[in-house]
């Protein structure tokens, strides 16, 4: 229809390009996952099954869309974070978000089945999704250290609303009344003492969320990471718009369970903020 009377119509779309040299993140979130966990009878306080799946889906995001440089998750939410540089898409915010969530939410029923097996999918899951610009290095490690806060404030809750509902015989309103006005030390203090729980020996997975990094795949160093899940993603990479070829090449996407606030896991990926 190129050059049809209706052409005109094309110029009612806005120009969406996010700014210039700015990290660009889309985070996305499930839509009443507080429900969607209750219909597919999530265990509490963490279901492992639906992390390592949200985990799946993330790592088949980066994949594809590779000009993401770090990811972060917890609970039903990811955050992609791509490259200050990247070009996809000429930069426009709703083409990298609707690929994104789109991409994500297809895979969360693609794998399905791998983890959550015997538990039928009962209707089709949504996730909304949104970007934000970051103009500086500091205010995206910000970003990333408010999201895994969140996850630690929400993950001591949880656990220790749950000790008291499932392990002391407290109704759900009884353990919520008891929670009231608590900080981190009274809960700390409550799981050890009552439920004999340490907190800090909780398994990091739901303690510190789940971040996903480009790894150079030197194959044995990938696999003998510790307590990692590797997705074998060598030579995917190819719509990367700001690496050259050589760079893309061999490069593997790893999941790990570690604190990502402090100064060690920057140190010792100075790749990920790179130019
Ligand atoms: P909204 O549509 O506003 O996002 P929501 O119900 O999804 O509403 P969130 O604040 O996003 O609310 O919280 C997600 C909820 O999903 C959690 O509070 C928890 O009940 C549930 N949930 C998500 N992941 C898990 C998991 N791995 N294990 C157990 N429960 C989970
Ligand atoms: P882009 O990612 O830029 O949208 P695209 O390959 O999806 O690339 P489109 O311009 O959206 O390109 O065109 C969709 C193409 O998908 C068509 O050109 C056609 O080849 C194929 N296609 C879509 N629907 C059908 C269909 N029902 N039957 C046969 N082919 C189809
Ligand atoms: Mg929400
Ligand atoms: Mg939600
Ligand atoms: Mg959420
Ligand atoms: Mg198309």
């Amino acid at each position: 229809m190129a050059n049809s009377k209706f052409e005109y119509v094309r110029s009612y779309e806005v120009n969406d390009a996010c700014l210039p040299n700015c990290w660009i993140v889309v985070r996305l979130d499930g839509k009443s996952f507080h429900r969607f966990s209750d219909v597919h009878s999530f265990r509490k306080p963490n279901d492992e099954r639906a992390l390592r799946l949200m985990g799946r889906c993330a790592m088949r995001v980066m994949a594809e869309l590779s000009d993401v440089v770090i990811a972060y998750g917890q609970s039903d939410e990811f955050s992609f974070v791509f490259h200050r540089r990247t070009a996809w898409f000429g930069r426009r915010a709703s083409k990298l978000m609707t690929h994104t969530v789109s991409l994500f939410a297809s895979s969360f029923v693609f794998h399905w089945l791998e983890f959550f097996g015997e538990t039928v999918l009962r209707f089709p899951p949504t996730f909304d999704a949104r970007v934000v610009l970051f103009p500086t290095d500091r205010c995206l490690r910000d970003y990333l250290s408010w999201r895994q806060a969140d996850c630690h404030i929400n993950n001591l809750y949880n656990t220790t609303f749950w000790a008291l509902v499932q392990k002391g015989g407290l109704s759900p309103s009884q353990a919520q009344e008891r929670l009231k006005g608590t900080m981190t030390g009274d809960k700390n203090e409550i799981l050890f003492s009552e439920f004999g729980t340490n907190y800090n020996k909780e398994p990091e997975v739901f303690r510190k969320g789940t971040t996903l990094i480009w790894q150079k795949a030197e194959k044995k160093t990938v696999t003998q990471l510790p307590k990692t899940q590797v997705s074998r993603l060598d030579e995917l990479g190819s719509a990367s718009t700001y690496l050259s070829k050589s760079q893309k090449r061999h490069r593997a996407v790893v999941a790990l369970n570690v604190d990502i606030i402090g100064e060690d896991f920057w140190q010792e990926h100075q790749e990920i903020l790179a130019d």
